[in-house]
This record gives C-alpha cells, sequence and structure tokens, in this order.
C-alpha cells in the first residue's frame, strides 16, 4: 500500500559488485524522502549509472534492500513500475510505432490526453501538431532534433506519471540552448515529484540536495 509514511527511495545497508569486480557499494544507506530533489554526483566510475539501475531492479544486490515508496524493487511487479518511476534515459530509443505509442511505450493505461500533457509538459506538444498525422505519425531519426528526441525521453518517462523521476545525465553533448530548454523541461516534468538525478555539473540544481558517491561507499 502506497502511504505518506514511506521514504521514495530507502535504501538499506546495500552491498553490490558487478561478477569478478571490486565492491561499488559496500553497506551503502541513503534515504530520500518524497518530493526531494537530489543530485548524484562523483568522479567517472564511481557507480551513480549502477545505483540508478539497482534502483530500477535491473540487478540484484549481494545485500541490502532497496524500497520504493515501501515496495522492494526485487519484487515490484512490472505492471506497477511505470506508475512508481520514470527514468530518463540517456538516449531515445524509438520504438516501432507511431509517435504516441513511443512515449506510451503502447501502455493501454495511458490516454492520448495524458500523451499530449506529457508533450505540453516538455514544451513539444507544438512540434507535434504541426505534424500532419499528429500521435498517428511515423517516427524516425529524421522526424526530430537531437534537442527534440531528448525532450521525448522525458516525455516517455512522464506519461505514466510516476512520483518518481530518475535522470541520467543527457547534457552532455548539447549546445548551450537546447541544454537550458531540457533542463527547463526536467523542472516542469519533476514538478511535485521527487526527483533523483545524476550529474556532473552540481550548478545544473540550483536547489536540492547533493550526494556524492565514492567508489566502496561506506555512508
Ligand atoms: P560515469 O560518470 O562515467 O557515468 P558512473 O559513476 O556512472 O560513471 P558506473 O557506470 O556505475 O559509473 O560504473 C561503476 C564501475 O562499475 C566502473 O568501474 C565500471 O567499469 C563498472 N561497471 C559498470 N557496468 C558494468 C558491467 N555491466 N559489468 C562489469 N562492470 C561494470
Ligand atoms: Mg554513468
Amino acid at each position: 500500500e502506497r502511504s505518506n509514511s514511506h521514504p521514495a527511495i530507502e535504501i538499506k545497508d546495500l552491498t553490490f559488485s558487478y561478477p569478478n569486480g571490486k565492491k561499488i557499494f559496500d553497506h551503502f544507506n541513503l534515504v530520500i524522502r518524497e518530493g526531494e530533489k537530489v543530485t548524484l554526483k562523483g568522479r567517472t566510475g564511481a557507480g551513480k549509472s549502477t545505483l540508478f539501475k539497482l534502483i530500477l531492479g535491473l540487478y540484484a544486490p549481494q545485500g541490502g534492500s532497496i524500497k520504493i515508496l515501501g515496495q522492494d524493487v526485487q519484487t515490484l511487479p512490472d505492471s506497477q513500475r511505470r506508475q512508481l518511476y520514470g527514468c530518463v534515459e540517456q538516449t531515445f530509443q524509438l520504438i516501432d510505432g507511431n509517435l504516441g505509442e513511443q512515449i506510451s511505450l503502447r501502455d493501454p493505461a495511458i490516454s492520448d490526453q495524458e500523451i499530449w500533457q506529457a508533450l505540453e509538459t516538455v514544451g513539444l506538444a507544438d512540434a507535434v501538431k504541426k505534424l500532419p498525422d499528429g500521435l498517428n505519425s511515423h517516427v524516425t531519426n529524421a522526424t526530430f532534433s537531437h534537442g527534440q528526441m531528448q525532450l521525448l525521453t522525458i516525455a516517455r518517462a512522464i506519461s505514466a506519471k510516476p512520483r518518481l523521476l530518475l535522470f541520467d545525465e543527457i547534457t552532455a553533448n548539447l549546445d548551450r540552448e537546447t541544454e537550458n530548454r531540457l533542463l527547463k523541461a526536467l523542472e516542469r516534468a519533476s514538478q511535485g515529484k521527487t526527483l533523483l538525478s545524476i550529474s556532473h555539473r552540481t550548478e545544473l540544481l540550483k536547489d536540492g540536495r547533493i550526494i556524492e558517491i565514492k567508489r566502496n561507499n561506506h555512508n
């Protein structure tokens, strides 16, 4: 059951290493309350993206637990994942489907209205309205600019209205203007939600908490 008494993310005594690798997390603890904006920083190879994958339940830790709103990510049914968290990925992976499906990933619980709302939030609604077939448009890598594709990754992540947004730094290969547009969209998209982002550049986040990930974390 969802309850306000549960933190958005609760990591307890996390121990993890890749097969044959050094320990990346050693009894690592982290609690993020609902609505918090937290940035993970740390050197390359420190384990930031690994922590995201653990939070997404893609790897099983050797020790400890990770809970999202009180639910262990290891036992979370797939059907619930998209309502709990959305992950803004570094590149937009096109699926075989029309524009609406690119965003909903064919989740029947997501209505066209919700797709438009997601597009509105990231500032792409006008661009999509200009396409002759709107949400039914066939999408190729040439339909949108690189920056617009990044905005689509945010629209996809928020279309199921998750309470938690995970954002792995995607501003690396963008020009200033596109980067600013993206950060504004992310700010709008994460309003009222918990935001956990990875960034090498902490100035990207005006307010919120910064957590440093060091290799072999003990904190
Ligand atoms: P960056 O800032 O460069 O993105 P990061 O903090 O996200 O770095 P991770 O990608 O989490 O770092 O990697 C942490 C460590 O785990 C690195 O030493 C990396 O080489 C190793 N690693 C990452 N993925 C795997 C994998 N699939 N198998 C084995 N080792 C891996
Ligand atoms: Mg990384």
